[in-house]
Order: structure tokens, then C-alpha cells, then sequence
């Protein structure tokens, strides 16, 4: 596939290719332009030369352009999930939410275009008109595990409030943000309102940050590349959201459904193979209930079904890249060679014809982990569940707290005093009680400390891609 730049398929200026392989069987799927700084430069120039007549647009209009491709999303739901599981490796019914959830963020957004809202502020001797305009011309970069949802949260708002986009997928994921910017175009978005530039985040990603007419900029992954990239804008004094790592702890109490809760923690932490920045990363679980809660966990992690993700019946892919598989590897690895804990089930690699030339780990288990163990303090992005037993509320909460990461956390309770002091002593941007995972687009999603600055989705992502224009009346 080409790059998406003015409403056209494009070759890169450079003409080198990057191939895009299929992480369960490693095959050859398609190839992108390795795209470099000059194609960047071509992408700001189509947004800026779209970016008069996309801001004179009503946000109704836009909207209703965004509605329209909804629906093309919707009818091709299915074309659009095979390309994702092919490239990125999850399960087609992963892949078919995940298709669903970008139409659903464009159909919230569209929705709240009918509510474009200013302010009047009366002063006596003056009267002021505040109204939002659009930012300009903004970068997003995103990442391979929810490449679908994430182009999702960053196009909608900042679509919808105005703004033309250059977009960089990651390397590996690029497919389906391509053919999601030309169903776009074909839904009546004009040319250059969306651009996808294809490449390195060494080339392709630092030119996005550093051209200056790229004045605010999105960005979704590892906390390190975060932290260059705050390093990089702040020269230009850009806007930034940084949605980064995270490390979520999932609580759960004696009073706990003791089922419910063993399925949130197997679709919190086994979802897309583990590599979700909201996964459930750690689990505390109360002493009394601890030992039948991890048989019965175990038993259900054992069930799972790993393979590649477009067979029926797959509820594990692979990790998307032997990078990924590798990193998760030594930490494992270390847990034995350290004698920091107890793994109950995996561990390893998958083995066998059917998983040998894709990235495969089993699904894992560790008890008795060391409290400064890599398992619990690094953000583990694979299938990979440390369980602490802890003897009360106080340890729970002052464990789930130690870490640098802040994304979110659950609670797993009927006492409404325990979800209250969850609520408020937890560090994260979202605490799901009897949940976790569940992001609509209604509601804001985003990290504290390490974990992020900014919001996506809801309307504070719809404010954080404009800005107040102020009309002062003096009488
Ligand atoms: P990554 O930081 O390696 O890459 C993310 C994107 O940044 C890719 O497109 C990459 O090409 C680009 N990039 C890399 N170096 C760059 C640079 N120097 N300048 C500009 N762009 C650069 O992250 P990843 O491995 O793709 O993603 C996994 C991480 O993303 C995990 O830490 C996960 O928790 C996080 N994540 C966070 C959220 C959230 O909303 N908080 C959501 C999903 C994933």
C-alpha cells in the first residue's frame, strides 16, 4: 500500500520499502513506503493547503462527514479486521471490536457536533464572545497494539474541532490506518484534511514533531519515546498529549464475585495477547481468597486457546514482533533466575508446527513474586500475570501505588467503602469497580505520572484540539 498524502495513494520520496509481515506465520503481507522527512514536508503541505476551508466548515458539516464514514467502516468492518489481525496478530473477533470501536468514536464525535458551543460573558461597560477555534495543522503518531482504536481517539476530536492531520502509523501496523484514511477521503473528507505518512519513528515520527507548522502533536506509546518527543516539541513550545506506559493494578476483595472477577482478570490481562497500555498488569488479591482464586484462574488461562488469529476459535495471537516476544522472554526469564517468584503456568515460547514461525508466548502465571521483581515494577506487554496475595485493604492500595506508572486500576468488590477508598487513594486516570479495560468514548482516558499528560476521547479530547479566541466588546 502507498502513503495517503492529499487525498492520493503516494510513493515516498526516497523509494525505500518497509515490508509488513504477519507476526503469527510470518509471511510477507504487503510493504509501505519507508517514508523520510521530505514526505512529512509533502503531508504538512496538503494539511495546510486543506486547512482554510476544513476550519470555514460548520462543526455540524464535519460531523456529518465523520457519520458518513462511520457507516463505510461499518459495512466494511470485516475486510478492514482481517487486514488488522493479519498485520498486527489478535484475534479476528478482537479485531472486529476493535473495527467497531473507531466507527463508534466517529459516530460520539459526530454526535456531539450538533453541540458546538462558545461563551457570552457580560462585563457592564464591555461584552465578550469567547468561541474554540482549531489548533491547525497536528500530528499524531501511534503505536501497533490498538492501531485501529488509537487512530480512532486522535482523528475524531481533532477532526471534528478543525484541524487537517499528518498521521504516522507504527512500521508494523500500517495497513489498516491506510485503508481507514482513504475510506475517510471517500466518505467526503476533502484532500489533505487527513494525511498518513508511512516510515521510522527516527525519520518520519521526529519530522512530524519538529516541523514547525505542526503545532500540536498526539502521541501514543513506550513512556522513553514520550519523554524525546516532550523533548523534542518543547524547543517549539508545541501542545502535547502523551498517552504513555502503564502498569495497572487490579484489587481484588474477600467480598469479591469470585467468578466474575477471574474472568475480568483473564480478559484484562490476556486481551490482545497482553499488549494493551490498560491491561491488567498486576493482581492483588485478598489471602482468604487467593488460593481458589488462582486455581480457578489458572484452569481458565490453561483453557486458552493460542494461535493465528484468523482460524475460528483463537483467543490468543502472537506478540506482534520477536522484539516484543523477546523482551517479555527476560523477564521471565529472570523471575527464575533470581528466584523471584513462582511460575505456575508457561513461561516459555509456544512450540509447534502451527506457532514456530510466528512470535508466540504461552500464557503465563507467576505467584510470590518479589515486590522489586521487573514483573512488577516494568510495564510487561505480553501475556504475563504476576499474582500477590495481600492481607487487607491498606497493603492493596499501597501496593497498586508503587509504581511509576499512574493509567488506570480496578476494584473488585460489593463494599461500597472499599470502592470509595479505591476512588480516592488510587493513582490512575480511570478506576473501573467489578471492570476493567472498558474504554467508551464518552469518557476521558488518560494517565497520571508517567503514564501520560492530556486526555483522549469525550470532549475534553474536543477541547484539547482547539483553542479560546476571545472578542472583547467595549460600549
Ligand atoms: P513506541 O514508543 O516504540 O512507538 C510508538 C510510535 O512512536 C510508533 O509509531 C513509532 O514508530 C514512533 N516512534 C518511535 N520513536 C520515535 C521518535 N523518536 N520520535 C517520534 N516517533 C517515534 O511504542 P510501541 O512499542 O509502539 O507501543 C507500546 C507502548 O504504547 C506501551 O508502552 C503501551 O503501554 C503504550 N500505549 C499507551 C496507550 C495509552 O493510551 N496510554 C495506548 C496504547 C499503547
Amino acid at each position: 500500500m502507498l502513503m495517503r498524502i492529499g487525498g492520493k495513494d503516494t510513493g515516498g520520496v526516497d523509494g525505500g520499502w518497509i515490508d509488513v509481515k504477519n507476526p503469527a506465520t510470518g509471511v510477507l503481507i504487503d510493504r509501505v513506503p519507508d517514508g523520510i522527512p521530505e514526505d512529512v514536508a509533502h503531508a504538512v503541505e496538503a494539511a495546510d493547503a486543506a486547512s482554510g476551508g476544513w476550519k470555514k466548515k460548520s462543526m455540524r458539516e464535519r460531523g456529518i462527514i465523520l457519520f458518513h464514514a462511520a457507516g463505510l467502516v461499518r459495512e466494511q468492518h470485516r475486510d478492514i479486521a482481517q487486514l488488522l489481525t493479519m498485520e498486527q496478530g489478535k484475534p479476528l473477533k478482537e479485531a472486529i471490536d476493535e473495527v467497531r470501536g473507531f466507527a463508534s468514536i466517529l459516530e460520539f464525535y459526530a454526535g456531539i457536533s450538533a453541540h458546538s458551543t462558545g461563551e457570552a460573558i457580560r462585563l457592564g461597560s464591555a461584552d465578550c464572545m469567547v468561541v474554540h477555534e482549531p489548533i491547525g495543522i497536528c500530528g499524531a503518531i501511534i503505536p501497533w497494539n490498538m492501531p485501529v482504536i488509537i487512530m480512532g481517539w486522535k482523528i475524531g476530536p481533532a477532526l471534528l474541532a478543525g484541524n487537517t492531520m499528518v498521521l504516522k502509523p507504527a512500521s508494523t501496523t500500517p495497513l489498516s490506518s491506510l485503508k481507514l484514511a482513504a475510506i475517510l477521503d471517500s466518505a467526503g473528507l476533502p484532500p489533505g484534511v487527513l494525511n498518513v505518512v508511512t516510515g521510522s519513528g527516527e525519520s518520519v515520527g521526529e519530522a512530524i514533531v519538529r516541523h514547525p507548522l505542526i503545532r500540536k502533536v498526539s502521541f501514543t506509546g513506550d513512556c522513553t519515546t514520550g519523554e524525546k518527543i516532550r523533548q523534542l516539541a518543547s524547543g517549539q513550545l508545541k501542545d502535547l498529549t502523551l498517552e504513555l506506559g502503564g502498569s495497572d493494578p487490579m484489587i481484588v476483595m474477600v467480598d469479591a464475585d469470585i467468578d466474575k472477577a477471574v474472568e475480568g482478570a483473564l480478559r484484562g490481562r490476556f486481551y490482545n495477547a497482553g499488549q494493551t497500555c490498560t491491561a491488567v498488569k498486576r493482581l492483588y488479591v485478598h489471602e482468604k481468597i487467593s488460593k481458589i482464586f488462582v486455581k480457578k484462574l489458572r484452569v481458565r488461562v490453561d483453557a486458552l486457546k493460542a494461535g493465528n488469529g484468523l482460524e475460528p476459535g483463537i483467543d490468543l495471537g502472537p506478540m506482534n514482533s520477536a522484539g516484543q516476544r523477546e523482551r517479555i522472554a527476560d523477564i521471565v526469564n529472570e523471575i527464575t533466575d533470581k528466584c523471584e517468584g513462582k511460575i505456575l503456568t508457561g513461561g516459555c515460547s509456544l512450540t509447534g508446527p502451527s506457532y514456530d514461525a510466528g512470535y508466540f508466548y504461552r500464557p503465563t502465571l507467576v505467584s510470590d513474586v518479589s515486590p522489586g521483581a521487573r514483573l512488577l515494577t516494568d510495564e510487561i506487554f505480553g501475556p504475563v500475570l504476576p499474582v500477590v496475595s495481600v492481607p487487607d485493604l491498606d497493603t492493596a492500595i499501597k501496593e497498586a501505588n508503587r509504581s511509576r506508572y499512574g493509567l488506570g486500576a480496578s476494584v473488585w468488590t460489593t463494599n461500597l467503602a472499599t470502592t470509595k477508598r479505591v476512588f480516592d487513594e488510587v493513582h490512575a486516570g480511570i478506576i473501573w469497580v467489578n471492570r476493567h479495560l472498558t474504554i467508551p468514548p464518552e469518557i476521558p482516558f488518560g494517565g497520571m505520572n508517567e503514564s501520560g499528560i492530556g486526555r483522549e476521547n469525550g470532549s475534553h479530547a474536543l477541547d484539547s484540539y482547539s483553542r479560546t479566541k476571545t472578542l472583547f466588546l467595549g460600549w
